[in-house]
């Protein structure tokens, strides 16, 4: 089974929109072991849209085609789709009464636009999913190979907002994929989350288990490099049923936390704030945060993780002027510290817990060069009873380094309350080499 991308839009092409989706899909459509050989982008264009669906149709045997679903003159998706189809848009009467029905509930007026979203090539089935106004449409393709032959083939069409195209992907593509692939054998993965070692240094250490499931053949092991979401391991597994599956991950899984040992911080949809959130709730410790380089990106970080409960406050401190209101809000003595220095972080992370009331607290400071950062980090974890500071250095641009400075404290704090859960026991003092 050989199924393709089409990616619909003219920002795509003009570069206003980046195409996650066609990145998305083809991860999925990889884990599901269904082969892709190619993806297209293409502009909202009636002719080039269709020789994209039919050279795609010509070498494999379905299509998804996301975006221009949209209830606009300039989504024509759908009528396309039709033309290639060979038949006429009819109206969904189900579709439209679910679109009126979605006006309704936010008290507003459809517009007569709107409609045209329950227009549905003749002979193609909606999609249960239907987030947003747009049905997703399978559409089945009577296709004549050169040699004459006829097969059957399918369109996928979905929205090109990110979320509707993702539930219908889950939801309906790819059973239906798997379905007509004729395949009864089951695919799932797992993702262990790692802090503390290089890509380069997870491929080492996991390099023989890879080979023995490469000889083996029942699952695999991918790393990804995902920035403030971590190192992901992604195990994928076949077999012929779900509970097979699931105990081969199982097993896979121990092996590979065996190698990883206490970088291994988290699994699935896990990320380290919301792992460290869990255990300040967990363990009733409050958070304050004080940062200059990252600019509230830790703050932010920690409050999207929900831990409104553990976190209590965050600052950012943008000058010297500003360290030193800080510290003698906090009715700390504001000495002549050095800028971006680990005792500045040690203060700043101090002066955090003290303003805010907090347990413990965390700051991150680094010096800039010619208005960007080094990639030179200076952070701290302050408690009552001691301060620890931890020294750095990031590759990359701002935002890498705000993202590794971010995860790289809050796996610390990870550390941090791993080691006090339950004791008192003064926290280990260690600074790590990342790169
Ligand atoms: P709908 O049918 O829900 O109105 P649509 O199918 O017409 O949507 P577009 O109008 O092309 O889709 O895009 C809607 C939104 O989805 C845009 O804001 C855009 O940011 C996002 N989007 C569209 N295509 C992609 C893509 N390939 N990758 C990532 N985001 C996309
Ligand atoms: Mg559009």
């Amino acid at each position: 089974m050989r199924c393709e991308v089409v990616a619909v839009g003219t920002e795509l092409l003009l570069g206003q929109i980046v195409d996650t989706n066609s990145s998305w899909i083809g991860e999925q459509l990889a884990a599901a072991g269904i082969d892709s050989h190619f993806q297209t982008k293409v502009g909202d264009n009636w002719q080039r849209i269709a020789d994209s669906l039919r050279l795609a149709l010509s070498r494999s045997d379905a299509v998804i085609v996301c975006g221009g679903l949209g209830p606009t003159q300039d989504d024509i998706t759908r009528d396309v789709i039709a033309d290639v189809m060979g038949v006429e848009l009819v109206r969904d009467g189900v579709i439209e009464e679910r679109i009126r029905q979605m006006f309704a509930a936010r008290g507003r007026a459809m517009p007569e636009n709107n409609l045209r979203q329950a227009m549905v090539p003749e002979g193609a089935q909606t999609m249960a999913e239907q987030p947003g106004t747009a049905p997703g449409l399978v559409c089945p393709i009577r296709w004549t190979e050169p040699t004459g032959e006829v097969v059957d083939k399918v369109i996928y069409a979905v929205p090109g907002v990110p979320l509707e195209m993702r539930q219908m992907v889950t939801g309906t593509v790819l059973a239906d994929l798997r379905r007509r692939s004729g395949t009864d054998s089951v695919i799932s993965s797992r993702v262990v989350r790692t802090w503390g070692h290089s890509e380069s240094g997870v491929a080492e250490l996991l390099a023989d288990e890879i080979e023995r499931l490469d000889q083996q053949g029942h699952a695999t092991i991918a790393i990804l490099a995902s920035g403030v979401e971590g190192l992901k391991v992604r195990i994928t597994a076949k077999g012929p049923d779900l509970q097979t599956v699931g105990q081969l991950l199982d097993t896979e899984q121990q092996r590979v936390c065996e190698v990883l040992g206490d970088t291994v911080f988290g699994f699935d949809d896990d990320n380290m704030e919301a792992v460290v959130s869990a255990a300040l709730v967990g363990s009733g410790r409050t958070v304050a945060v004080a940062e200059t380089i990252s600019g509230g990106y830790m703050a932010s970080r920690l409050s999207l993780a929900r831990s409104a409960q553990a976190m209590l406050g965050g600052i950012v401190v943008g000058s010297a002027q500003a360290r030193s209101a800080l510290l003698e809000a906090a009715g700390l003595t504001s000495t002549a510290i050095e800028p971006a220095s680990a005792d500045e972080a040690g203060a700043l992370a101090e002066g955090a817990r003290a303003l805010f009331g907090a347990d413990i607290g965390l700051a991150s400071v680094g010096p800039v060069a010619a208005g960007k950062p080094t990639g030179e980090i200076f952070a701290a974890i302050s408690t009552a009873t001691s301060t620890d500071t931890f020294a750095w250095k990031f590759p990359g641009d701002h935002e890498r380094v705000r993202q590794f400075s971010c995860i790289s404290l809050l796996d610390q704090l990870r550390r941090h309350l791993a080691a006090t859960a339950g004791d008192s026991q003064p926290p280990r003092s260690t600074s790590p080499t990342f790169w």
